[in-house]
């Protein structure tokens, strides 16, 4: 799939997430990547590169007290990861709205172990 396409799909699922959810996104950049680097892969704890589909990196919103001028928070997706275990273009899109919504669950402050309770 071409990048350009992917980032469709990235917008789309984004523009699936309830508005009064989306309305407090505060200061988040969404990217799209092929793979993880190495540093991402050792930040997440997981091994193997094809395993990691996405990945936010900031401070969540319940641990910011003074924050004043920090860089944004970020949202990366790994294209090349979750084109990795899809095998068609609908799992794609779903792989992206799943990923998407888990990640904009982390800049909120849910934790993996709670979103792993919620089923997410
Ligand atoms: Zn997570």
């Amino acid at each position: 799939m071409e990048t350009s396409e992917f980032e469709v799909l990235v917008h789309q699922a984004l523009d699936q997430i309830p508005p009064e959810i989306r309305m407090h996104l505060d200061n988040v950049d969404l990217v799209v990547e092929e793979w993880p680097s190495n540093e991402q892969l050792v930040g997440s704890g997981i091994e193997k590169e094809q395993l990691l589909l996405g990945l936010y990196e900031g401070l969540p919103l319940t641990e910011r007290s003074d924050y004043g001028m920090v860089l944004p928070d970020k949202i990366t997706l790994f294209q090349k990861s979750i084109e990795e275990i899809c095998d068609t273009r609908e799992e794609i899109v779903e792989e992206v709205r799943d990923t998407v919504v888990h990640e904009v669950a982390h800049h909120f402050g849910i934790s993996d172990e709670r979103l792993e309770e919620l089923g997410v």
